[in-house]
């Protein structure tokens, strides 16, 4: 990956600035769990992005965190994500095995490292050393000799920032609940499925407790809001005791000690029966299994077509396919929305006019 300039001038943590980057206004296309045109009602890895950042920026408040980098890291955490979500990320994945696989994470840093083409003198962002260590948070090891001193704390097995660690429990806490929220919607999951599980029932129970008379959508947003209250509190109150208990002063006391950001056990254990309940019924109902076989046929095919006759690229791709070989067809792909995704398929496999 290109060396990175000074951070000095122009300092952006964010990489928003007054205009978006390229990469931020394409999440707006790409999927969660839902292909993109399924519905304008599903999240889509935009409105996921804003909802970590604004979980994310009300306990970084409330902890006396950095706002502002928090923020940074959750709206830049999910720039690298390929087109269909997670069966893309897996498929594209599959498809450079040969080539150093392909690493969301790893993507995401790239994109405003390297791809995102705003400034006439570098490329990338300009983003600050925390945002960037806050987007990668893993990395295959055999990736690490890639990076730059970012790597580094994957082999000292050192922790990253709180900032980095609170945006990563902001980005759980949304996704299991706005997949509730868009689960029901859909259809795919039921009320009473939910009622087995006890997060889920015991915030049910207190507001049919408190609201006898609402309509379902309602019950259930209240429900999923003060779920997500529940959640925020927890992990405030469980994080400040763990920085406190361990007696945390500076940067580098962070970095050595266990994870601090975190929730009490409680939580953790009901959090992880919902993580269950969401994996069983719907990131393996039969409908998502079948969005997912499209987008891995889809993504397979353009892959081989790409790879098989660099010709079909659009011309600045193989320009760097000759740079940078295959990393230029996951980089193309990767930067699809779901919508070009589909189009591009057609114009490659379909005799029918597009
Ligand atoms: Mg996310």
């Amino acid at each position: 990956m290109k060396s990175h300039p000074p951070d000095v001038v122009n300092f952006n943590v964010t990489g928003i600035e007054s205009y978006t980057s390229t990469a931020f206004r394409r999440l707006e296309y790409k999927t969660q769990v839902f292909v993109n045109h399924e519905g304008d009602l599903f999240r889509t890895r935009l409105t996921h992005s804003l909802e970590v950042a604004q979980i994310g920026r009300s306990i970084a408040r409330n902890l006396g965190l950095n706002e502002d980098l928090v923020e940074a890291i959750s709206l830049a955490h999910d720039l690298g994500h390929t087109p269909f979500g997670h069966a893309g990320q897996d498929v594209l994945n599959d498809c450079m095995r040969e080539y150093g696989g392909f690493e969301h994470n790893l993507q995401s840093l790239r994109v405003v490292d390297v791809l995102e083409e705003r400034y006439a003198a570098f490329d990338g962002l300009n983003l600050c050393y925390e945002t960037r260590e806050g987007i990668l948070k893993h990395v295959a090891r055999k990736n690490i000799p890639k990076l730059d001193s970012l790597g580094e704390r994957f082999l000292l097995n050192k922790r990253p920032s709180l900032e980095a660690q609170l945006a990563n429990f902001a980005d759980e806490i949304a996704y299991n609940n706005h997949d509730v929220d868009d689960g029901l919607r859909s259809g795919l999951i039921t009320l009473n499925q939910l009622e087995e599980v006890s997060i889920f029932s015991r915030h049910l129970t207190e507001v049919k407790e408190k609201y006898s008379v609402l309509p379902e959508r309602r019950m259930v947003y209240e429900t999923v809001r003060s779920m997500i209250n529940t959640l925020v509190t927890d992990l405030i109150q469980q994080s400040a005791r763990n920085i406190k208990d361990a007696g945390i002063d500076t940067l580098a006391e962070v970095q050595t000690a266990p994870p601090l950001i975190g929730f009490g056990q409680q939580i953790k254990k009901e959090q992880q029966e919902l993580k269950k309940f969401l994996f069983d019924n719907l990131y393996r109902h039969f409908r998502v299994a079948r969005m997912n076989n499209r987008a891995r046929h889809t993504i397979e095919k353009l892959f081989a077509a790409f790879s098989s006759e660099i010709q079909l690229l659009p011309v600045k791709y193989q320009k760097k396919f000759e740079q940078e070989g295959h990393q230029a067809i996951a980089d193309y792909i990767a930067g699809m929305t779901d919508r070009y995704a589909i189009k591009e398929y057609q114009r490659l496999f379909s005799i029918a006019e597009n």
